[in-house]
């Protein structure tokens, strides 16, 4: 019988399982299935789920993440497909192929957003900014996670718009401003919002003149490293892949995804589902702009979604939280750069994330795009 009322976090023999059988010769289907089947019935219950997700949700020190008993219970239903309240070997097999295997070995990309000189120290600084925060920064972070850690694939955006673009103010009177602008093109200044006439309408920032294609304030800050021919960043070379955004005049593109009329998506889109990519790992400038609007778009392309705090750099304080918030309320998670790397590894293994991917195969399953 299954117990209606959720199920303990109690201690079983188990908790390790995914630690200890994770090689080749070990990771089999039916050892864990008959492992986590207690008592031997040929299915798990809502309790012996609970076990499996224990040892699944731990930490590379051995700490078990609780999952909370509502989001367990929804999990379980995405598993049980026949909804008899067990999970038998067949309904194990999906629960397997599609989210354990994932879990334990994921596919992880590194997504280095805009670590370009405008943006540091050039014409759109954000030290300058509200928040007063020096995006030279993330450079060292993000070195020493390029260097230590084996991400399947590294790319790195870069803002790359053409002379005439839409987002600069200098360019501001070579369109119309609708009369349902809050600001009139006369009154217009850096960073105030306006509404273009198109049509159709269109809201736009407005940013100082910024990484103009082939400026040197549209290239990688020099100290980052990137598509050098370092020894030490040889792997690097071969793995890393640069995406250029907001290359149309007439539309502006925060996210890596996406421009932000969601006209034409960037080359990302195809290469990550090229990669098999399950979780992508997100950092860059300006953590409240571009970061945001690259993590945002991530999560609702289905993706296990990291964002780097220490990694990132933004413009206002207030919307920073505002990005943080997006994430972890779209269950993706926010960690400092010293936890990625057993993440990468599969030996730090985060809930929120596996609850993520249940949500989406749920999504699969009843022909919900998202
Ligand atoms: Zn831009």
């Amino acid at each position: 019988m299954v117990e209606k009322s959720g199920a303990r976090c109690d201690v079983t023999t188990e908790e390790d399982w995914f630690d200890q059988y994770n090689t080749e010769k070990n990771f089999d289907m039916d050892a864990c299935f008959n492992a986590f089947d207690k008592d031997g019935d040929g299915f798990l219950d809502l309790n012996e789920f609970n076990s499996v997700c224990r040892a699944l949700f731990r930490n590379d020190k051995g700490k078990i993440y609780c999952m909370e008993p509502k989001k367990l219970q929804n999990v379980f239903s995405v598993f049980d497909r026949n909804k008899d309240g067990l999970i038998d070997r067949e309904e194990f097999a999906f629960c397997w192929n599609n989210w354990i295997k994932k879990i334990v070995r994921p596919v992880s990309v590194f997504l280095v957003v805009d670590v370009q000189n405008d943006f540091i120290s050039g014409t759109l600084n954000i030290s300058h900014c509200s928040a007063r925060q020096n995006g030279a920064e993330v450079v060292e972070p993000i070195n020493r996670l390029l260097e230590t850690v084996a991400f399947d694939t590294v790319f790195y955006s870069l803002d790359w718009h053409p002379s005439d673009h839409v987002s600069f103010i200098d360019n501001l009177s070579q369109r119309k401003v609708h009369s349902s602008s809050p600001v009139s093109a006369e009154e217009a200044k850096t960073y105030d919002t306006v509404i273009f006439e198109g049509p159709p309408l269109m809201k736009q920032r407005l940013w100082p003149r910024h990484c103009v294609q082939d400026s040197w304030g549209a290239e990688l800050h020099k100290d980052l490293k990137a598509l050098t021919c370092d020894c030490l960043v040889l792997q690097i070379v071969e793995n890393s892949i640069k995406v250029y955004k907001g290359t149309n005049p007439e539309v502006d593109s925060y996210s890596v995804f996406w421009d932000n009329k969601k006209l034409t998506e960037t080359s990302l889109v195809s290469q990550l589902q090229e990669k098999n990519a399950t979780d992508i790992y997100i950092c860059g400038l300006a953590y409240d702009v571009c970061v945001g609007a690259t993590a945002a778009d991530a999560l609702a392309s289905g993706y296990r979604t990291i964002l780097i705090d220490n990694c990132s750099r933004g413009v206002d304080l207030k919307d920073i939280e505002k990005t943080k918030n997006i994430v972890t309320s779209n269950n993706g998670v926010i960690v400092d750069s010293s936890q990625v790397k057993a993440m990468v590894e599969g030996r730090d293994r985060r809930p929120e994330l596996g609850y993520k991917m249940a949500v989406e195969l749920k999504n699969i399953a009843s022909g919900k795009s998202n």
